[in-house]
Formats: C-alpha cells, sequence, structure tokens
C-alpha cells in the first residue's frame, strides 16, 4: 500500500512517515500542495493523509486533484481537534475520513489499513448524461467540463433526477430532496426552482431537458438530436 503523507510539520511528519513504514506501507512525504500536485502526476497512491493548514493554502483544495489522480486514492484528513466545522467541511470537499490533532498515531495507521481495504472510488461516483457531469463524491455538476453554480435547492434537484436518469422522479420525492421538515414549502416552489434549473441549463449549453409527468413527477434526459432548443 502506498501513502503520500501531505504535513508541513517536520516532528510529525517524521513520527508519522516512520510509523507508517512500521506497518509496510511504503510513505511519500511532502511538505506543501505543489509538492503534493506533482507525486500525484508521478505515483498511484492508495491513500492520502492530508493536512489543512499548509504553507501554500488549504489542504482541501487539494481533494479534487487528488480524486482524479491515477491511484483514486481515499482520503483521510487532519482537523483541528473538536473543530466541528473542519471536519464537516472535509467530508463535504470530498474526503473519506479525518481525525483531529492531536491524535495517536497507532488510530492514524488503523484507520490507514481500514481505508486501503475500501474499494477505491467506483466510477459511477460520476454519472453523465449528454454533456453533463455529477460527481457525487464532490457533489458538482459541470456542462461539458466547466463546472456549474447553482443555488443549493436546484442543485438537490438535479442532482436527484441524473442520480435517477431514465426514470421518473416522483414529485414528492423531490420535494423530500429539497426541503427539510422545518422548511415552508411555498406552493409551487418546486415548479419555481424548475424553471430556475432548465433556465440555467439551456444557458450554460446542456444538452439535456427536465421533462414533466403531469400529475406524477419530473425526469432528465438527452435533448433529442434535431429538436428545436
Ligand atoms: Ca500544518
Amino acid at each position: 500500500m502506498r501513502v503520500l503523507l501531505i504535513e508541513d510539520d517536520n516532528a510529525l511528519g517524521a513520527l508519522l512517515r516512520r510509523r507508517l513504514g512500521g506497518e509496510s506501507m511504503v510513505v511519500d512525504w511532502v511538505r506543501r500542495l505543489e509538492d503534493a500536485r506533482g507525486a500525484c502526476r508521478e505515483f498511484a497512491y492508495d491513500v492520502v493523509i492530508l493536512d489543512r493548514g499548509l504553507p501554500d493554502g488549504d489542504g482541501l483544495d487539494l481533494v479534487g486533484t487528488l480524486r482524479a489522480s491515477a491511484g483514486k486514492p481515499r482520503i483521510l484528513v487532519l482537523t483541528a481537534r473538536g473543530a466541528t466545522r473542519e471536519r464537516i467541511s472535509g467530508l463535504d470537499a470530498g474526503a473519506d475520513d479525518y481525525l483531529g490533532k492531536p491524535f495517536d498515531p497507532d488510530e492514524l495507521a488503523a484507520r490507514c489499513r481500514a481505508l486501503g481495504r475500501r474499494p477505491a472510488i467506483l466510477p459511477e461516483e460520476t454519472i453523465i448524461i449528454a454533456n453533463i457531469s455529477l460527481n457525487q463524491s464532490l457533489r458538482s455538476v459541470s456542462v461539458a467540463g466547466t463546472k456549474l453554480t447553482l443555488p443549493r435547492r436546484e442543485l438537490l434537484i438535479l442532482e436527484c433526477l441524473i442520480r435517477n436518469k431514465g426514470r421518473v422522479v416522483p414529485r414528492e420525492r423531490l420535494l423530500e430532496q429539497v426541503y427539510g421538515f422545518d422548511d415552508e414549502i411555498e406552493s409551487n416552489g418546486l415548479e419555481t426552482n424548475i424553471s430556475r434549473l432548465r433556465k440555467t441549463l439551456r444557458v450554460a449549453g446542456g444538452q439535456v431537458e427536465i421533462r414533466v409527468v403531469r400529475g406524477i413527477g419530473y425526469f432528465i434526459r438527452a435533448t433529442p438530436a434535431g429538436s428545436a432548443r
């Protein structure tokens, strides 16, 4: 198992390299994001241990690059202990696990072993329909490779439709996805969100359409060839 350790603290980095090396893991240790990018271009890693506070930026900025790199590594983020917000943002950014500092190196080693046993991210992580792709771990949607910025509810609706491509998604199910228990549901809020979403997709050049099945729900499909747009 090959591990990329991204940690700028010399004492901690040396300790972890020794500890994980003793587990017969191959550990490459870098201190900067820039060096980590270089390492990922050259080697395929099974697990990446990612510190957040690095001299040239926040480790989380690297998650997307790591995900797309050759070994499809599992990512463990090191955060300040008790910083719930940091843990949440780490997981939201696509990390697989986190550990609060200071931590027991034995626990880190155990978590690395566990992550190493997990199957790599499956290709289904990304769902493609026409020129639209949904990256399920990063929660992002791209049109022809360009990331689309969407308000939260529209993103939730689009995610749900794309995950269920080829099927009609009942209106109630979309409402459940989009509104929490305490949210007030405006009578045609969903329709408003969907019409905005259609417009955003059209403007961005998305070759898909969101169709309604009256009284039942919605589905997404690739725009049929030759149809007027
Ligand atoms: Ca640091």
